[in-house]
This record gives structure tokens, sequence and C-alpha cells, in this order.
């Protein structure tokens, strides 16, 4: 079986260049929670803010790891009880609740699921349909107690952040810049794309949406001040010996990769973590349910991509968005 990895770089700056003539610009790159992350600020503490943010997420990768044994996570998974950071404690319990909210299209618990088919080992396979459905039996988000700070699982469950962490490392990082006094920045975190205010000249930054089907960018967003996250298979996904392409986003209901017609789910919203949650959930539930979903809350923006070539965009962020002019075979629909 062949393995194949797409590096997560779903949104890409567009226009980096600090247009400010002599603003202070710090960048750098590195790896983390399993990708590639960037980090650029502006102004007279860019430098020591993005060192300060690298530093937390390098803390928080150690911290939420599913794979690395020293993680909080790792204790929890390895005996089904342990005591944690209150942070910890409160990112799952952030993620049980948006479980709840989403009639667990998210659900934490759907790592052994996840486990079956190698997505966070060296080899992928194709799990046959009765071990999926006796791994199903392990995967409930409602069997999880989160009890101050102790985290107790259900007989034979374990726990992944995979789908939120990033997004919480984002709202770490901006944190951390702000509090060093930093106004303008770009995060990306493998694809998360987390915005610190405006450009240092004071316009939008303006992110390519990448092509779930193929290259380049579908089109433009310009945009400040926001976190904006996409969800999709054709990121991290493996082709098996029949052909067939299984992305990482498990269905908890089926246990299969989610195959709904979905090529990619885009949130846009304050928050990093809320985003991230939700693309991965609305990933899951497809157009329908996901904009009926979003018509139910609307505290957040949606683009969704779908096998049809549609591009359905929410009405609070359709005049930021400019489709790229060589997809123009490509339909816009705006969703009210
Ligand atoms: P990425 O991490 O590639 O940016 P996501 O935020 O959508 O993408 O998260 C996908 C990760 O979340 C998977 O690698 C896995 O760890 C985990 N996961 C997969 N399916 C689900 C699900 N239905 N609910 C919660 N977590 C999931
Ligand atoms: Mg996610």
């Amino acid at each position: 079986m062949k393995l194949r990895i797409f590096l997560p770089i779903i949104l890409c700056l567009l226009l980096t260049a600090c247009s400010g003539g002599n603003t202070e610009e710090y960048s750098y790159d590195f790896f983390a929670m399993d990708t590639f992350m960037s980090l650029t600020a502006y102004g007279k503490n860019a430098e020591k803010g993005v060192k300060a943010a690298a530093g937390r997420i390098a803390e928080l990768t150690l911290m939420l790891s599913v794979t690395d044994e020293n993680s909080e996570l790792s204790a929890i998974n390895r005996v089904g009880t342990a005591e944690v950071s209150g942070e910890t404690a409160e990112l799952i319990a952030f993620a049980l609740d948006i479980a709840d909210k989403t009639d667990g299209a998210l659900d934490p618990t759907i790592y052994p699921v996840l486990r079956a088919w190698g997505f966070t080992a060296e080899e992928n396979r194709v799990p046959a349909p009765e071990e999926l459905s006796a791994l199903l039996e392990n995967v409930s988000h409602e069997r999880v107690q989160v009890d101050r700070n102790t985290v107790t699982l259900g007989e034979g469950m374990m726990l992944d952040l995979g789908a939120v962490a990033k997004g919480y490392a984002g709202d770490e990082a901006e944190r951390i810049l702000r509090e060093n006094g930093i106004t303008s920045a770009l995060i990306n975190l493998g694809g998360n794309i987390q915005l610190v205010g405006t450009k240092p000249d004071g316009t939008d930054w303006r992110l390519g949406l990448k092509d779930p089907a193929g290259a380049g960018n579908v089109g433009v967003l310009t945009v400040s001040d926001c976190a904006v996250v996409t969800s999709g298979s054709y990121e991290r996904c493996f082709t098996a010996d029949d052909g067939t392409v299984y992305g990482h986003i498990i269905d908890p209901t089926s246990g299969y990769p989610a195959d709904n017609g979905l090529l990619s789910a885009t949130i846009i919203a304050d928050e990093g973590r809320l985003c991230d949650a939700l693309s991965t959930a609305l990933f899951v539930m497809g157009k329908d349910r996901a904009l009926d979903f979003w018509r139910e809350n609307k505290s957040f923006d949606v683009i969704l991509i779908t096998d049809n070539a549609e591009v359905l965009i929410t009405e609070g962020i359709a005049d930021k968005f400019q489709l790229d002019s060589a997809h123009g075979n490509l339909t816009v629909k705006v969703i009210d």
C-alpha cells in the first residue's frame, strides 16, 4: 500500500512583503504538531514576540501530542484516567462541547478508529468492516468525564485533540504576540491561518484559498484580525490498492473517512480553536447538514467547496472573496 501524505499547505499568503518601508519584520519557520509552521510579525518587538510564541507552540506540542508517550494526552490514554493541567482539561472540555453541539460530527474519541486506518503510523491500511464496528463501540464523546483537572474515559476509549490543537495553538500564539505589543502578524500553522490585525500598512491580508481538486488557488480572501481554518481530505490521505483515496477525517457514524461530496470546509471566525473544531465537524457533516448548522448558529463564516464545482460562501464573508480567473468553471453561491 502506498503512503501519500500531502503537506497541509492549504492557504498561502499571497503578499508577504512588508510595504511599510522601515517597519521591522521577523519571520520564523519551524516544524511542530506534525506540520510546517511559520510566524511573521511586524514592529519593534517582532523577534521577541515570535520567539516567545514559537516556544509556546513547542510546549503545546509536547502536552497535546497523541503519539508522544510523555504527553498529557498519552497519560490519559494509557490507563483511562489522569490528572492533567487545567489547560489540557479545558481544551478537552471545549472539544467535548463542540462534539455535543455538532451531534458527534466532531468526536475527540475517534482515535482508536483513526489508528486502525494507520493515520498516526508509518503505513496506512484499510480496516475490515467488522474491525471498524468493534472499534466504534468505544467511540463516544458522551463517555468522557472532565472533573476539574481529572479526565476519565470509558473502557477501551482514547482521546485525540488533532482536530483542535493547531487552532488552539494559533490562539495562544496570537495572545503571546499581542502581549509583546505586536499589532500586525501572520500565524500560519500548517495551513491554519490566524491574522493579528492588518498588514503593517493598514490594509487587509490577502489569503489564497487552495484548490482542493487541483493546483493553484480557487480565489483570494481579503481579511484581517481573524482565524481562517480549512479541513479537507486531500491534504493527508492515501490511495489503497484498489485506487480508492482515503482521507484522515473520519465520519464517527461509519468509521470510514468522510466522503460526502465536500472537498474542503473553511471556517472564518475570531477564535482559532473554534474554527479548527468546526472545519473538521462541517467537513464530516457534508453540505446540507453543514449549512443547516451554520443557519442555526451564524457565529462564524463558512466556505464549502463541493465535488460538483460549487463554492458555497456565507453572506458575512462573500464580499471579501474573489474567485480566481483561472477557476471560472466554479459556481459561487452566497448562502443566507
Ligand atoms: P488538519 O489537522 O489536517 O488541519 P483537521 O483539523 O480537520 O485537519 O483535523 C484532522 C485530525 O483530527 C485528524 O488527523 C485526526 O487526528 C482528528 N480527527 C479525524 N476525524 C475526526 C473527527 N470526526 N472528530 C475529531 N477528530 C477527528
Ligand atoms: Mg480541525
